[in-house]
């Protein structure tokens, strides 16, 4: 089968032809249709963050296909069906945590295309318990990035407390961030999206965006308070500084939620301003299983629209340059089919 593989993290990913993976026991053997390129697949390749992924990898979480195999031991979903590939790829299901809704903090978590081969190939094997099956009626188009990009950001303004009658700021309106202020204006809240690159900020307002506020021109943290500052500010952007200005926009009481890993991994914020403005700091983490059926069922609804632009698998490098530069529309998606 082609895939997509990294060997090296200063180099660029080779396109090449590998053995079609086994299902072992209790997988599923998936010709994978559509693969989201998310920023983590980036940072997989480049090895940007403290744990570093296994080499030769091939990255990709937003994989959706059809189940064209099963394992020994799969009942719970059958040749044919449809399913996402997630970044959650396994957990063990029994420790504190997977038995407490929090299987997306499992210390024996796999995850798809970092600890194991993902969905930058014609065909990928997953655990049958963790795909998702995506509902009839939704495009594997949309399907693949709602698999990260969705249920992230739906999980980070679930924790975010928003609801309705507060002011919640997105920073960064890329893939994360343009369905990130979806779900925030599906909670009932008034939405202020940030970037750095204006195309970006017009396409906030057409999604919905009730103010949007340049970086670059324009400080988001004076823009903020001017509206009384922020319920919840959520960090999508994959820059430091972003986060520092989402806790300077907060109101008192309010809340901050970390998403993006940026290569870079410190943040420097005042202890006396967190102490006595009763700040509150969440880190996120992608979402569950439960989050992601939500996600699949909104989008059924037709509640949500997933921006992406569609291109051949053979383009990933360029592809990656693109989202560094901050020149895609929000989602890219290779098509394989
Ligand atoms: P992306 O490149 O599509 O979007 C990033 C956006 O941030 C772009 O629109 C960019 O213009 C904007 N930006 C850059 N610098 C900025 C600044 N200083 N201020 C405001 N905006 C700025 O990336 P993505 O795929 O949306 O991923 C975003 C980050 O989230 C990545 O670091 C990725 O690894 C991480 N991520 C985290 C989780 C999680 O579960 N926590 C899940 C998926 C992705
Ligand atoms: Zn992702
Ligand atoms: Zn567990």
């Amino acid at each position: 089968m082609k895939a997509a593989v990294v060997n090296d993290f200063t180099q660029n990913l080779s396109i090449k032809d590998v053995p079609r993976p086994k299902p072992g026991f209790g997988e599923v053997l998936v010709k994978v249709e559509t693969s989201g390129l998310c920023h983590t697949d980036i940072h997989a390749a480049h090895g940007d963050w403290p744990v570093k992924p296994g080499l030769p990898l091939i990255p990709g979480h937003e994989g959706v296909g059809i189940v064209t195999e099963l394992g020994a031991g799969v009942d719970v979903v059958a040749l044919g069906d449809r399913v996402a590939m997630p970044w959650l790829g396994t957990a063990c299901g029994v420790c504190e945590f997977c038995i407490d809704g929090w299987e997306t903090l499992c210390e024996k978590q796999v995850n798809t295309g970092y600890g194991r081969d993902g969905a930058y190939a014609e065909y990928a094997t997953a655990d049958a318990a963790y795909v998702a099956k995506v509902p009839e009626g939704v495009d594997p188009l949309d399907a693949a990035p709602l698999a990260c990009a969705g249920v992230t950001t739906y999980k980070a303004v679930k924790v975010s407390g928003a609801r309705p009658g507060q002011l919640v700021a997105i920073f960064g309106i890329g893939g994360l961030g343009h369905l990130a202020l979806q779900y925030a204006k599906i909670s009932g809240a008034t939405v202020v999206a940030v970037d750095v690159v204006d195309e970006k900020l017009q396409l906030a307002k057409e999604l919905g965006a009730d103010y949007v506020v340049n970086a670059m021109v324009e400080d988001p943290i004076a823009a903020i308070k001017a509206l009384g500052g922020a319920h919840a500010a959520i960090s999508v952007a994959v820059a430091p500084k972003a986060f520092e200005q989402a806790f300077g926009s907060l109101r008192r009481g309010g809340t901050l939620v970390f998403v993006a890993l940026p290569a870079d991994n410190f943040v420097q914020l005042p202890i006396f301003e967190t102490v006595l403005n009763g700040i509150t700091v969440i880190g996120s983490i992608v979402g569950t299983r439960k989050d992601l059926a939500e996600v699949y069922a909104i989008h059924a609804q037709g509640r949500t629209t997933v921006i992406r632009e569609t291109r051949s698998l053979d383009e990933v490098n360029d592809c990656f340059e693109e989202v560094e530069k901050g020149t895609v529309k929000a989602r890219i998606v290779f098509d394989l089919r």
